[in-house]
């Protein structure tokens, strides 16, 4: 197998139909494909069902996540729609690891108020809890691992082949935002559905908003592909072409995101006013809580390379605060049973000079030490 640099700057270049030699991906925005006669197709025939250039994108997704099927949406919240609009209808039941991106609850509570597809929370720790919590209406398991934002490890292998080994009619959906395919393979862990928000470290600039669903199994794919031209939720072509594009330095985007991480994980619990630093050892996430009498809000003021913004995994540094940002939605009690408190900081370690970084976060965490008073 193509060794994954080489997938990643190669494996989307010279396409079948190209005639002139470009070296990279051609844009096609068309719409609509000439039909040869009557009942033939070039294989297109109209872009909602699939488009060459969003096709590229999808072949590259689906071998860099060692699968055999990919589709690419509008978001990354339309990845998980399509996968639980075409794998749960009403009365069935999920599991969801506790600790995950907010917008996912936001949308788990939905789907449970409006279409009584049932969930249980599990903490990720002891798959034997887990089994305790399957019924016989389980049809998905959705893990998310590292964790957002307190950075817990998961075993997707012990999940994956504990579940399977009794019930392997249920499938194992992986979030694989956080690590990206440089990191970790789910599919390779016996997990069968992988989803990404490629808004993150695919796109990895912070301008492209995307999705992706994997998979490596032919009826799930069509069940999927099938919703997904039902609804028409797929990502659009200069989209496609510039996540294309972002997936070339994928793995050298990731290699840099890990060494600032690792350097800051380091560093900052010796700033003065960090209490705890929580990170996965890979990848660009670090999550931090600022001392309880340091100013959450003069902190963020004081921020000059890191900007205050809800995103991650771009070439800028960004400082996020879940507990009224990313699972505001979630209530306090849960939030605070996790660790989300208000004094939690988690930062999209960027591309900048890490000295820089640190410095930045040094200074603007000094401005958030308690004022004294007479
Ligand atoms: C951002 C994010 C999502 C949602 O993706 P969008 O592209 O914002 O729709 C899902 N999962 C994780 C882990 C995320 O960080």
């Amino acid at each position: 197998m193509t060794k994954l640099a080489t997938q990643l700057v190669q494996g989307t270049n010279g396409t079948e139909d190209d005639r002139s030699g470009s070296v990279v991906v051609p844009l096609n925005f068309s719409t609509a494909f000439r039909h040869p006669g009557l009942g033939e197709s070039t294989g297109f025939d109209y872009s909602r069902m699939t488009t060459p250039t969003r096709l590229e994108l999808e072949k590259q997704l689906a071998a860099i996540e060692h699968g055999t099927h990919a589709f690419a949406t509008s978001s990354g919240m339309a990845a998980i729609d399509l996968v639980f609009s075409t794998l749960t209808a009403t009365d069935d039941h999920f599991i969801a690891s506790d600790d995950l991106y907010g917008g996912s609850f936001r949308y788990f509570d939905e789907r449970q108020a409006r279409y009584h597809v049932n969930y249980d929370k599990w903490n990720g720790r002891n798959v034997d809890d887990l089994l305790l919590l399957i019924r016989p209406t389980t049809k998905l398991i959705w893990l998310e691992t590292p964790s957002n934002p307190t950075m817990k490890i998961i075993d997707i292998e012990a999940v994956a082949r504990t579940v399977h080994a009794t019930r392997p009619d249920i499938l194992i959906a992986v979030d694989n935002t956080f690590l990206t395919p440089v990191y970790q393979n789910p599919l390779d862990d016996d997990a069968d559905i992988v989803v990404h928000s490629a808004t993150k470290y695919l796109g990895g600039h912070n301008d492209i908003l995307a999705g992706a669903v994997i998979v490596k199994d032919d009826q799930l794919a069509d069940k999927l592909s099938f919703q997904l031209t039902t609804t028409g939720q797929n990502l659009a072509p200069f989209d496609s072409w510039l996540l294309i594009r972002s997936l070339k330095t994928l793995h050298v985007r990731m290699k840099y995101h890990t060494e600032n991480a690792q350097f800051l994980a380091a560093e900052l619990p010796k700033v003065a006013g960090v209490d705890r630093v929580l990170y996965a050892g890979v990848g660009g996430m670090i999550s931090f809580y600022l001392a309880d009498d340091f100013s959450v809000d003069r902190f963020l003021r004081a921020l000059r390379v890191c900007s205050f913004a809800e995103s991650l995994g771009g070439t800028e540094s960004l400082v996020t605060v879940p507990y009224v940002q990313t699972h505001h939605d979630m209530p306090v009690g849960d939030r605070l049973e996790l660790g989300i408190t208000p004094q939690l900081i988690r930062l999209s370690v960027g591309l900048e000079d890490k000295e820089d970084l640190l410095a930045d976060l040094t200074q603007a965490i000094a401005a958030g030490a308690p004022t004294t008073t007479k």
